[in-house]
């Protein structure tokens, strides 16, 4: 049962806590500069909203680690492509 609530950083939308979300993406400033310059943020979103933004280059090997045959048993969809 999920406690928080999470509003997707894409589409401005409640992220319903169903395997493989809720989804979140870490953005860093001035990854390759000093530490001084880097700051992080931590930013929640719809799993399938980053993959409809990503480059089709941009492989996000974490969801190939997450095993979801017992979330689509329940009807719900899974993000296009990355189903077992
Ligand atoms: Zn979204």
């Amino acid at each position: 049962m999920a406690l928080h609530r999470y509003q997707c950083c894409f589409c401005g939308l409640t992220v319903e806590s169903k395997a493989p979300d809720v989804g979140s993406i870490l953005y860093t400033t001035c990854i390759d500069g000093t530490p001084d310059m880097q700051h992080d943020q931590e930013l929640y979103c719809h799993t399938k909203c980053l993959l409809d933004r990503l480059h089709p280059s941009a492989k996000l090997y974490a969801l190939d680690l997450l095993d979801l045959s017992a979330e689509e048993s329940s009807g719900e969809s899974s993000p296009e492509g990355r189903e077992n």
